[in-house]
């Protein structure tokens, strides 16, 4: 049984997470994803909230699970008997960055594999920082997040509604 860790900060889970997690549940038997649970980080949920955001999101694809975990990756990997790692890829702005863990995780932990899955087109320009941004300054995003993710928005940002 081949395990993958879709790990990430999910402030908030957008459309292009979850496109990616159900392509990887389409190829792996079981897909965890790791909500990154790192205090000193900025976000504007805890890591319950985002767990739960994440749940409600996937709640219909039986194959995936969704729990926070912090320290390194590579042991949150290790923990849950993960061999592949999951990532999305946005054109240009994710390479070299995603290049960097990349590397650094091969090096930590040479056994795991990584797996890259490139962003669909709609989603190429769809990042949760601008998510908050376009929230914050009352612009629709709709098309972009579930209709809980855009309720939780929307009550965080102090906008109505
Ligand atoms: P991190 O803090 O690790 O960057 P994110 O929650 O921003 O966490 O992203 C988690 C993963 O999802 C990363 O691999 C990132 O490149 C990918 N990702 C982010 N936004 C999108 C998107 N719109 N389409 C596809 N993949 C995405």
């Amino acid at each position: 049984m081949t395990v993958a860790v879709y790990a990430g900060s999910f402030d908030p889970i957008t459309n292009g997470h979850i496109d990616i997690a159900k392509r990887a549940a389409a190829i792996f038997d079981k897909v965890i994803i790791g909500i990154y649970d790192r205090p000193q980080k900025n976000l504007l949920f805890t890591a319950s909230e985002r767990v739960e955001l994440a749940r409600k999101s996937l709640a219909n694809i039986p194959n995936i699970t969704v729990e926070a975990y912090s320290g390194l990756t590579v042991e949150f990997c290790k923990k849950v008997g993960a061999r592949v790692m999951v990532r999305g890829l946005r054109a240009i702005a994710d390479f070299e960055y995603e290049f960097e863990i990349a590397m650094m995780n091969r090096k930590l932990s040479p056994d795991l594999e990584l797996v890259c899955f490139m962003a669909n087109l709609q989603y190429q320009f769809l990042s949760s920082s601008v998510l908050k941004e376009v929230t914050e300054l009352g612009g629709n995003i709709e098309s972009l997040v579930p209709a809980h993710v855009v309720k939780a928005l929307k009550e965080k940002l102090g906008k109505h509604a």
